[in-house]
């Protein structure tokens, strides 16, 4: 009797623990906003290690994608898109093809011939790939515990901005929706076709260019957050109407060009972030951002060593007594000449080994 009694408990101990063990492993979900100056680049890792590459920044950025993806330890990106055929989106695609395994490709239909462009069906074709067209309605087959839909472009459009790809991306009950570069235009036919667009992640169209984030689309989309891909640039990105409208509505900011890389971590009911949101006037540090790491003091430079003239070799000269001097043919040695030292001036009147 006492022996089953200790057999039940031993079994209701075991029970117990399993579930605990369980809790540690908690899957979670990964979108990476890379920073690739102005440019844009996404890359989510699913629960299950599964790879989605959304664009890849300037062709002079391939060398920042591929040692970053590296970096990830990543083999193989299971689904690329190219969201339109903008260079500082598809720069670095042909570099991503060359170095990983890739599974699916998506891009939209929008004709372009520059050379960055054909760079990267060259790289397709290379490998023996077929591009999927990116549009509207879309279920992406990735992870099983997340759902990727492209939810546009929904239309045809003159603009190659309005054709790009957008993503929506659940996981749990928490949500990403990636906007390319479109403009106000596609996002009025977004919104019209009735797509569940309310996200809590926002990439923010075009770089922050005030012809798109409309206010009704922002309104629509209601994020808790919004990231910028942006970099140094000449065309005023992000502006401060789209700057305006997120602070608005208490939407917390973050910017590539002000912290670089962010990476967005979600549970499924939580999502975490690499770095605080960025403010505009962030000079007053509040309570709830991290203390600003001291700067470490400034070493003081070395004093760097006056180079000897090469045509003094000499100067370094020492002689280890007068027999040395004379067969140098060196000597007398005088106060200021290379070797003279006072121990070789014996009567210490400024001239040795006389
Ligand atoms: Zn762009």
């Amino acid at each position: 009797m006492k022996r089953l009694f200790l057999f039940a408990l031993m079994l209701i101990l075991v029970l117990s623990v399993v579930p605990v063990h369980a809790a540690t492993q908690t899957k979670s979900l990964k979108v990476h906003f890379i920073d690739v100056g102005q440019g844009a680049s996404q890359l989510i890792i699913g629960s299950t290690g599964k790879t989605i590459l959304i664009d890849a920044g300037n062709n002079s950025e391939e060398k920042t994608i591929v040692d970053y993806l590296k970096k990830q330890k990543i083999k193989k990106i299971d689904i690329l898109i190219g969201t339109h055929p903008d260079a500082n989106h598809v720069g670095g695609l042909d570099a991503v093809i060359s170095n990983f395994e890739i599974g699916k490709i998506y891009m939209p239909k929008v004709v372009s011939t520059t050379k960055t462009y054909e760079d990267v069906l060259t790289a397709i074709k290379k490998k023996n790939l077929k591009v999927t067209t990116a549009k509207a309605g879309l279920t992406l087959d990735w992870e099983k515990d997340a759902t990727v839909k492209m939810i546009a472009p929904v239309g045809t459009y003159d603009d190659a901005n309005d054709m790009s790809a957008v993503i929506k991306l659940t996981y749990g009950s928490t949500s990403f929706l990636l906007m390319g570069d479109v403009e106000s235009k596609s996002e009025n036919d977004i919104i019209k076709s009735k797509e569940n667009i309310k996200s809590d992640v926002l990439l923010i169209g075009h770089h922050g260019s005030k012809t798109s984030t409309s206010q009704k689309f922002l309104n629509a989309v209601n994020p808790k957050h919004a990231v910028i891909q942006v970099g140094k640039n000449s065309y005023g990105h992000p502006t401060s109407e789209v700057l305006k409208r997120l602070t608005d509505k208490k939407i917390k900011i973050y910017r590539n060009d002000k912290q670089g890389t962010i990476v967005f971590t979600t549970d499924g009911k939580t999502i975490t972030t690499s770095q605080n949101e960025w403010k505009a006037n962030a000079t007053k540090p509040t309570a709830t951002q991290a203390p600003k790491p001291t700067p470490k003091p400034t070493p003081k430079p070395t004093p760097k060593p006056t180079p000897k003239p090469s045509e003094k070799p000499q100067d370094n000269v020492v002689y280890a007594n007068c027999t040395a001097v004379r067969e140098a043919g060196k000597a007398p040695l005088y106060k200021g000449d290379a070797g003279y030292s006072t121990k070789l001036d014996r009567d210490g009147d400024g001239v040795a080994c006389e």
